[in-house]
């Protein structure tokens, strides 16, 4: 379809060409499907990554960190805006703070929490695991965990790497985290793209053993498989540069023949097309400039689409469901799922739906 061959353009030219794109015309609202043909509403995620302009990897080698302080901050501005959104589309977010940001702004992290939102962790300093290692990785895990708690008056229990930077090389992350009592991961893309990604893993929520013999959730972005690849859809970049009726298409794809719920990130500064420019690589430009006065729009046809709830909600939901998630796994491909399906995943859940009528 027209759309598809548009999004597989839109996709190379975000990966790595240098062709110019021209911006669109947001399209209107146009109500989609809620629940599949089984007559299950898909329970979807929505998660905010709660960080300001300058902390972004794409622009990291132009402003280093001893910087940010001295910065102009739209954190709390474009928060207010993110809230806007979430509030027209009466639903729960997680948002993923970052640690730094917590220490800053407490009460806008009280706030986010006393408003019924899952808080969460971003990291604290916004450094791509690759560049840690263990330990180091363990010490800035606990003092934004630390700093995010003390604001939030409430626990942490899901965390998402700055970047998506939990690759083949960071996967020891994961055991770090179920030690420190994470529940869930969000942090594992299950696509190529040069800076992170893994496209075998995994495309649906899922429950990893990890080698100590403990488990985590990882609740992957959504993809949607076209070919021998997976084309991300509804979230950050993707969501701002590839055309509307391709992520419409996605969507319907995602609830109604693979009955999978929708996991949709964004941050705050994606809601801001008057944030300052800052200078970076063309790719860099690209990817965080582009688009963004379509962001808000967009994201509230997407929210208007399913049952969005804050991730901690869809893991309770899996925690406590009552479908084998063998399937999405065996459809993944993934190495160390070949063969025999580990007999706690197939008496664990899997898919995230819930009957018209059963209570949440
Ligand atoms: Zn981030």
């Amino acid at each position: 379809m027209a759309g598809e061959r548009a999004a597989q353009r839109l996709v190379a030219i975000f990966r790595s060409t240098a062709t110019p794109i021209r911006t669109e015309t947001p399209a209107r609202h146009t109500p989609e499907v809620k629940m599949n043909p089984s007559g299950d509403v898909v329970v979807d995620a929505v998660s905010v990554d709660l960080e300001d302009y300058f902390h972004v990897e794409a622009f990291a080698s132009q402003i280093s960190r001893s910087r940010w302080g001295t910065l102009p901050s739209r954190v709390l501005l474009n928060t207010r805006r993110t809230l806007e959104v979430l509030d027209r589309a009466n639903c729960r977010a997680t948002f993923f703070v970052l640690g730094w940001i917590a220490e800053r702004e407490p009460r806008l992290i009280r706030e986010l929490a006393e408003a019924g939102h899952e808080i969460a962790c971003h990291s604290h300093l916004h450094r791509p695991l690759h560049t840690l290692n263990p330990s180091e990785f363990r010490e800035d895990l606990i003092r934004s965990r630390d700093a995010i708690e003390n604001a939030a008056g409430a626990s942490v229990l899901g965390f998402r790497a700055p970047t998506f930077s939990i690759t083949e090389k960071s996967l020891w992350a994961l055991e770090i985290l179920a030690e420190e009592g994470f529940h869930y991961d969000s942090s594992i893309f299950p696509i190529h793209h040069d800076l992170y990604g893994m496209p075998d893993a995994p495309r649906w929520p899922h429950r990893r053993p990890l080698p100590s013999g403990q488990m985590i959730w990882e609740i992957p972005p959504s993809t949607v498989r076209m070919g021998r690849m997976n084309i991300p859809f509804g979230g950050g970049g993707y969501l701002r540069l590839l055309p509307m009726s391709f992520t419409r298409w996605a969507i319907r794809r995602t609830h109604r023949r693979e009955r999978q719920p929708i996991v949709v990130y964004f941050h705050p500064w994606e809601l801001d097309p008057d944030q300052p420019r800052l200078t970076g690589s063309w790719r860099s430009r690209l990817r965080h400039y582009t688009g963004l006065d379509k962001t808000a729009n967009r994201l509230e046809e997407i929210l208007s689409c399913g049952k969005f709830e804050p991730m901690i909600d869809l893991v309770r939901r899996l925690d406590a469901g009552s479908r084998s998630v063998s399937d999405s796994m065996r459809d993944s491909r993934v190495p160390w799922f070949e063969g025999a399906i580990p007999a706690q995943l197939e008496s664990s859940a899997g898919g995230a739906t819930l009957k018209v009528g059963q209570s949440a």
